[in-house]
């Protein structure tokens, strides 16, 4: 209770995606923040800068660490992740390297699911693996293979949900429960639900990574990252990760337009999800599809655990036709309006084909062992009116 007799609550998501951490008289009465086009900062005398650069006095220096526009969309992003703090990158990968690049030292072990994002699997096999860092998959929806792989102790467990390409929901609070009792962080990539679906943090994960390009920009004009954790990570992230290792600053044009994109993000994923709830079940009501992964399906494997995590199931699906991989690329050829395309996330609906864009980077070899089928179809289903995208999807079976 506050001094009226209210009763306190935290403001809802979109109150604080569109509010959080900005005050109009602040900044002349401005509705909307300003930019701030700045490489570096001045100091009135040598002694103040000092002061900021030895961290006694925090301040602006320079916005490759950081700058006020980007300083505003960490603070709105903590918030809606629950987050004590956020850094902001040029890229979702620059978010995910400068993450690891901090927290992982050669000779540590970090655990990481069967399932990744083609760039990411890469970083991890071909990059961190070559510094020393030894990188164990594990099929994280397998209780007990979790807990058999975590008997070596991992000092990160990292995955994605739904995860990239195929749509498998790993249990957050399980996964975060077993790996805390083995002394492991937890970083999920939450880039396909985004915090208007699933907040990791509050289910008991350490740290979220984005790519901030997908949902949260939203509109397809931007490549822009997010990490969120506690302040003191956060903290090592900033100065080490972005500052030293990798440079990937994002830009305070983009946060800009990422904060822009917020805005509407809770408005945008619940039209994201019904569209694709149609969608889905359009699909699996066709003789051509052999099958259909959209987690708000009753046919869906994780169908509860999905509705338990997730406010709604989003707006991606995955599908294979009967007639595999060849069928598949001809359908995805015949396609007028939606664009065949890797992202995702955008108001434009987006097809692509894993196998040859996205997870190119696996091998064969590797495609069937991490559940990336050969005919696998995946579908970012966008905000046209979904009379058109059915339309479009209808004329591309048939024959
Ligand atoms: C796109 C994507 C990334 C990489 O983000 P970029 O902004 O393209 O660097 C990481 N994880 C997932 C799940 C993605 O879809």
């Amino acid at each position: 209770m506050d001094g009226s007799g209210q009763v306190k609550r935290e403001k809802g998501f979109s109150t604080r995606a569109i509010h959080e951490g900005y005050h109009p008289a602040d900044e002349g009465g401005a509705l909307t923040p300003p930019v701030h086009f700045t490489s570096t900062f001045t100091f009135p005398d040598v002694e103040s800068a000092g002061a900021a650069f030895s961290g006694e006095q925090p301040a602006h220096i320079y916005s490759r660490i950081s700058n006020p526009t980007v300083d505003l969309l960490e603070r709105r992003m903590a918030s809606l992740e629950g987050a004590e703090a956020a850094v902001a990158f040029a890229s979702g990968m620059g978010a995910i390297t400068a993450v690891f690049w901090s927290l992982v030292e050669p000779g540590d072990e970090i655990l990481v699911d069967k399932t990744l994002y083609g760039c990411t699997y890469a970083f991890f096999n071909h990059g961190l693996a070559k510094f020393g860092v030894r990188v164990s998959h594990v099929d994280m929806t397998d209780e007990v293979a979790l807990e058999t792989a975590l008997k070596s102790r991992p000092k990160i467990v990292y995955f994605e949900t739904p995860a990239n390409p195929n749509m498998r929901i790993i249990d957050i609070r399980r996964t975060a429960t077993l790996a805390g009792a083995a002394g492991a962080r937890v970083i999920v990539d939450n880039t396909y639900a985004s915090p208007c679906l699933t907040q990791p943090i509050a289910l008991g994960a350490d740290m979220v990574v984005h790519s901030a390009t997908k949902y949260l920009g939203g509109h397809g004009d931007l490549i822009g990252g997010l990490a969120c954790g506690t302040q003191e990570i956060m903290d090592q992230v900033r100065f080490y990760g972005l500052k030293d290792m990798t440079g990937a600053a994002l830009a305070p044009f983009n946060a800009m337009l990422i904060l822009r994109g917020l805005k509407t993000l809770g408005l945008r994923m619940r039209e994201h999800s019904a569209s694709a709830g149609i969608v889905a079940r359009f699909l699996e009501a066709r003789p051509e599809v052999a099958n259909v992964a959209w987690p708000g399906l009753e046919s869906f494997p994780q169908y509860e655990l999905a509705a338990r995590q997730m406010q709604l199931p989003g707006g991606m699906i995955a599908f294979e036709l009967k007639a595999g991989k060849d069928a598949a690329i001809t359908f995805m050829n015949r396609l007028n309006m939606i664009q065949r395309a890797v992202s995702l996330g955008d108001a434009e609906s987006l097809i692509q084909h894993p196998a040859s864009m996205t997870h190119s980077t696996y091998t064969p070899e590797e495609q069937a062992e991490h559940a990336i089928t050969p005919g696998l179809i995946r579908l970012s289903v966008g905000l046209e009116d979904v009379e058109d995208i059915l339309a479009d999807i209808a004329q591309a079976l048939s024959t």
